[in-house]
């Protein structure tokens, strides 16, 4: 089953490269079961208490974020196509946007005070894991589904690539975000600076992909690779000698920064820029998470 080379150690788990998967992940995979009660009552609750209130006060920079992604989502397919389907659509704001923008839009949602949330603000949600049985049960296909900070949890990313292009109309996008690890930088890090492998997150987060990995896997999953971008490498910091590992004031400092630059940058000034600025990025595998859309093929 899971073999490969041992790239690093972490609460009591190895980290492997594995042949068989094709990408990088935690030893032994949690199962399905171990994670269930972590996701619909534990996480939002005990391990990210702040993140709902801190999306709202974020909530200009991620409008800017989900506006490029929507800009690009739209860019390729025909205006009478906006159905969405947003695949752990935590507490609804990247939905919300879109229905401003005319997207017919569904969440689905493990967590139970997500989902709420997402009522709350308006946004349509079913609150249940997503699992390969979900395009059976749903009844109805997508112009669009999003994956947003998804596949770095889950036990099978494969079977949730697979379900999603089951999901999706012919020619439908899937838009994969995920964070960027064992990156050109962290290796500068790691080999230049001495830090150790801060990223490693498991039992939470269990798989670890570049852009090279994420990309082999939606090919494996039936979809052609039609863009790559980047979010900011917030990790540009920790090179310019702002170490805010482990500390929450700095690094929210450096959050402050970043989501400024890149309220600035899309102004029509520079937006173009931005789109190019992190489209290299992606090019040379930097920016603290990775965008991928593919095309069901
Ligand atoms: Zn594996």
């Amino acid at each position: 089953m899971h073999r490969g080379k041992v790239l690093d150690n972490a609460n009591n788990y190895g980290i492997i490269d594995c042949e068989a998967c094709g990408f990088i992940h935690i030893d032994p995979v949690p199962s399905k079961d171990d994670l269930d009660k972590v996701y619909r009552e534990e996480y939002y609750r005990d391990e990210k208490p702040l993140f709902i209130q801190r999306v709202i006060e974020d909530l200009e920079w991620w409008e800017s974020v989900y506006d490029d992604r929507l800009s690009l989502l739209e860019s390729k397919l025909p205006d009478e196509r906006r159905t969405m389907l947003d695949i752990g659509c935590g507490p609804g704001y990247f939905l919300k946007r879109a229905s401003v923008r005319g997207w017919r839009c569904l969440g689905v949602e493990p967590s139970m005070q997500a989902a709420t949330h997402a009522r709350s603000i308006g946004v349509d949600v079913v609150n249940a894991f997503f699992d390969s049985t979900f395009p059976e049960r749903a009844g109805r296909k997508f112009d669009a589904v999003h994956l947003s900070e998804v596949l770095e949890h889950v036990p099978d990313p494969a079977s949730i690539l697979k379900a999603s292009a089951r999901l999706l109309n012919s020619d439908g996008v899937v838009c994969c975000v995920v964070p960027n690890d064992y990156s050109p930088v962290q290796k500068v890090l790691k080999e230049r600076l001495n830090f150790r492998a801060y990223w490693l997150a498991p039992p939470h987060h269990i798989n670890y992909f570049t852009f090279d990995s994420l990309s082999g896997l939606l090919k494996r999953c039936g979809f052609k690779v039609i863009e790559k971008t980047s979010m900011f490498p917030i990790d540009f910091f920790l090179l310019m000698g702002d170490n805010y590992i482990g500390n929450d004031a700095l690094g929210r400092a450096s959050h402050l920064r970043r989501k400024m630059l890149d309220i600035m940058l899309s102004d029509p000034e520079l937006k173009d820029f931005k789109k190019e600025m992190y489209g290299t990025m992606a090019k040379y595998g930097i920016g603290r998470e990775m965008v991928i859309y593919g095309v069901k093929e």
